[in-house]
């Protein structure tokens, strides 16, 4: 059962508890969770250790679980009340004596103290950050695939719906249509709550539908995603409703140009933050800099944020075969806002784009 993508993850886990200095790691994060063990359930932790894997979960898991791991190299257990304070007091039934760590950006301040108080204090544990993000950074073929297909079925949805973005329609029914599309076309639910934002609340990057309807003479944002047999797509378009005047012509061509110009730099070995910069300068040369609010992009997977993170600061070297979104915007307060995203994966040879929507500004 090697060729298990789980048991390849394992033992690559397994290589960073070894340069960790710890004899058991402890995964409470659902999408580190299912990522190892291939378990979906929101109430699960699994022990890892040297030698052997443990899913602990209560009673109401017991089938969806056994179906889940399968033929895996994970053991179950069923254990009643918090998994993680079970897995602490598993350990301290088998005398265990170790270092063990656990994902301290993941639990409560209330469950770790859970987890220690049920380990006896025999355990010595020790609060890690990332390691199982950092494995998911690089994405296995099989994992690039579902990423296309989650990509090709947002770009899709997009297109179809294009012909509700008029004066009259509101956002939420624009919103609803596009999750609505989504998920007859099998995705399992949005990637995120779909954000429509027309006029002066396009300058709100993450602004919801609200029952506002679009007006002539104003801007769309629409930034939406897919699941798709568990791997997430993240999609933006802006569009014009009537002719657009220079200046936002003029901007939605300065964003494009920036979301090119940190393409251009996306490849193995680059600084994430030298993607950011990339876009940030073609900005700057707008005269548009200050307009642009947030970091120019981040990974994309499981979860649809994730590492790298593609902003300031972010020495963090790309890998290949990471999928990242690209995605500048420039925003006036009390007018609008442009952005344009797409789902980039991260080749030898440069970005390829996966999200297949038309890029150039429509004005509808
Ligand atoms: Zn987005
Ligand atoms: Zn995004």
């Amino acid at each position: 059962m090697v060729s298990l993508p789980q048991s390849k993850r394992l033992a690559r886990l397994r290589r960073k508890m070894e340069q960790g200095r710890v004899e058991a790691f402890l995964v409470t994060h659902p999408p580190n969770v299912f990522y190892l063990s291939g378990f979906t359930g929101d109430a699960g932790a699994l022990l890892v250790e040297p030698s052997r894997a443990t899913l602990l979960t209560d009673s109401r898991f017991t089938t969806q679980a056994s179906e889940e791991l399968g033929p895996s190299a994970v053991g179950l257990k069923i254990v009643k009340g918090s998994p993680a304070a079970a897995a602490g007091a598993e350990l301290a039934r088998r005398r265990f004596r170790g270092r063990a760590g656990f994902e301290g950006a993941r639990m409560t301040v209330a469950e770790a103290a859970r987890l220690k108080k049920g380990s006896g204090g025999r355990p010595r544990w020790r609060a890690t950050e990332g390691w199982v993000e950092a494995l998911r950074r690089v994405k296995e073929p099989e994992e690039i695939e579902r990423m296309r297909a989650a990509a090709r079925l947002a770009s899709e949805v997009i297109v179809e719906v294009l012909p509700l973005v008029r004066p009259g329609v509101r956002e939420c029914d624009l919103g609803a249509e596009i999750e609505f599309r989504m998920r007859k076309r099998g995705a399992s639910g949005a990637a995120f709550d779909t954000i429509v934002a027309s006029g002066p609340r396009g300058a709100l990057p993450h602004a919801r539908a609200t029952t506002k309807a679009f007006r002539a003479n104003e801007l769309v944002v629409i930034d939406m995603g897919a699941i798709l047999r568990h791997y997430c797509s993240d999609l933006t378009r802006t569009i014009y409703l009537g002719r657009a005047p220079s200046r936002l012509r003029r901007g939605y061509q300065a964003v494009v140009e920036a979301q090119a110009a940190a393409c251009e730099v996306l490849r193995p070995g680059a600084p994430a933050e030298a993607v950011d910069l990339a876009a940030r300068e073609v900005l700057r040369r707008y005269g548009l800099e200050k307009a642009f609010i947030h970091s120019t992009g981040h990974g994309l997977g499981l979860e649809v944020h994730e590492e790298p993170r593609l902003g300031r600061g972010q020495s963090v070297p790309l890998e290949a075969s990471s999928v990242v979104t690209i995605e500048p915007g420039v925003y006036w307060e009390g007018s609008g806002g442009i952005r344009i995203e797409d789902d980039v994966l991260v080749l030898p040879s440069g970005g390829e784009i996966l999200t297949s929507a038309p890029r150039e500004f429509l004005e509808l």
